[in-house]
């Protein structure tokens, strides 16, 4: 399921309010230190070399009189994470353990349980594609030959679908339902659905693709052979929707609020590419 999907009830907030633990979210981004009532640290809202965000666990509330910007816990998680309410209420509930209403656009009878299979079928996925990348040498050597560094690699979890027609789905055997396989687009069929099921990304480099708030919804794949399609992608699920995603997002926002500056490339190498970019050039500040 997407983010927000969710029918928001005012007794889910509250209860997010109550369970939320405002020293527990900030200790997430900034070391603080106990101060009689309140806890201290650096601001992780903005950069600075001295302490001036401030957290009441008792009121629940943080302030930084360096920023100005102040509020509750989910305004807190909000900022931090760039989630929009619905979406931080939803991730919130989740990690304090309070129960979730039905989605609103649910499909009826277990909609949002079989979404939740297919975000961890897609996680398998991107774990095997990456075990395959380490293991494949040629397309480690692609990669070099295309001057991207093994920390950018890894850090945007690329990974490599081997030549055949039925890795994946071996690889899969006995922990997904074929289903699941097909449903979260890794998975095809030969006439009209009716054939035999085969592997979707053959002999090619996999990008996996978050949505703004970093769940995995699908993948694209680059073709290290001669293939026609250069590239492909997962095929189009409710949460895998091309006209709403943009690829690296989930990296960059934080940065691009921070800076008010974003930089838009066409390709996945070229955000890579970017990416690259600024490391360095950050690195080259200090
Ligand atoms: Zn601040």
């Amino acid at each position: 399921m997407s983010l927000g999907n969710i029918h928001l009830t005012p007794q889910l907030v509250q209860s997010v309010r109550d369970a939320v633990d405002i020293v527990d979210i900030a200790g997430e981004h900034t070391k603080l230190r106990k101060a009689g009532r309140r806890h201290s640290g650096l601001c992780p809202l903005h950069r600075e070399k001295t302490p001036s965000f401030s957290v009441d666990p008792d009121q629940g509330l943080f302030y930084c009189f360096g920023c100005g910007r102040g509020g509750d816990a989910i305004k807190l998680y909000m900022l931090l994470s760039g989630d929009d309410f619905p979406a931080a209420i939803e991730v919130l509930a989740q990690r304090y353990g309070i129960p979730l209403p039905k989605p609103s656009r649910g499909e009826g009878r277990g909609g949002y349980r079989q979404e939740r299979d297919i975000e961890g079928v897609l996680k398998a996925a991107a774990e095997y594609f990456a075990e395959q990348l380490r293991r494949s040498a040629p397309t480690l050597g692609y990669l070099e030959q295309r001057q991207m560094p093994i920390e950018i690699v890894e850090k945007y979890g690329l990974g490599y679908a081997p030549d055949g027609w039925r890795n994946l789905l071996e690889a899969m055997k006995g922990r997904f339902a074929l289903q699941d396989l097909e449903a979260a687009g890794l998975v095809a069929r030969s006439d009209r659905g009716a054939g035999n099921p085969y592997d979707r990304f053959r002999h090619r480099l996999m990008f996996p693709i978050r949505n703004a708030a970093g769940r995995l919804v699908g993948f694209g794949g680059r073709t290290l052979g001669d293939d026609k399609a250069k590239y492909v992608n997962t095929s189009e699920t409710e949460q895998f929707q091309k006209g709403y995603l943009l690829y690296g997002l989930d990296m960059a926002r934080r940065e691009i609020r921070e800076s008010g500056t974003a930089l838009l490339v066409e390709g996945y190498f070229d955000v890579l590419g970017a990416c690259l970019l600024y490391t360095s050039d950050a690195a080259d500040e200090h």
